[in-house]
């Protein structure tokens, strides 16, 4: 597994996600202006994708289609068990499939970066120090994997097949 991290530019992120439309609505619309994201699930309601800039491998994100910002407060109580089953979904399917040590999931949405809700699945492989675990994991200051196309094309295909067997 290749480990070496590329800087993540967060102003950049940050002058782009505050000017732009807003990225997940962009994905979830397939519009074909923005950079390739490899969906592993797709419903009328929600997509899971593999992030684009994760800490380790296979890092998914799942995100409601429609545009909501609280993470709570913005979802009937169905509709919100209707995308936590999608995320233990994505759980099982990574557990399946990476053998992590542990999945770690989050919402860290933020009104000044990505508004648009979604919850980060983050396998966490074996042989992480404990001190690099947790918010390390999330934290994207320490750098980013860059995605390799060929193997995420791969993962995006097992981790799919994964799903539809759940
Ligand atoms: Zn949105």
């Amino acid at each position: 597994m290749a480990d070496e991290r590329t800087p993540f530019d967060l102003d950049a992120y940050t002058r782009e996600v505050q000017t732009g439309e807003c990225w997940l609505c962009r994905v979830a619309a397939h519009d074909p202006d923005y950079p390739r994201h490899y969906l592993i699930h797709e419903s009328d309601d929600a997509i899971a994708f593999l992030n684009r800039y994760p800490t380790v491998r296979g890092a998914v994100i799942v995100a409601p289609k429609t545009h909501r910002e609280a993470v709570i407060q913005d979802f009937p109580l169905q509709e919100y068990l209707t995308l936590q089953r999608l995320v233990w979904r994505v759980g099982r399917a990574l557990q399946a499939v990476l053998k992590p040590e542990r999945v770690y999931v989050a919402s860290l949405g933020s009104p000044q970066l990505t508004a648009h809700v979604h919850w980060h699945v983050v396998p966490v492989p074996p042989g992480i120090p404990p001190g690099e675990q947790q918010a390390a994991l999330l934290d994207l200051r320490s750098g980013y994997l860059p995605l390799d196309e060929a193997e995420a094309r791969v993962l995006a295909t097992d981790l799919s097949m994964m799903l539809l067997a759940m």
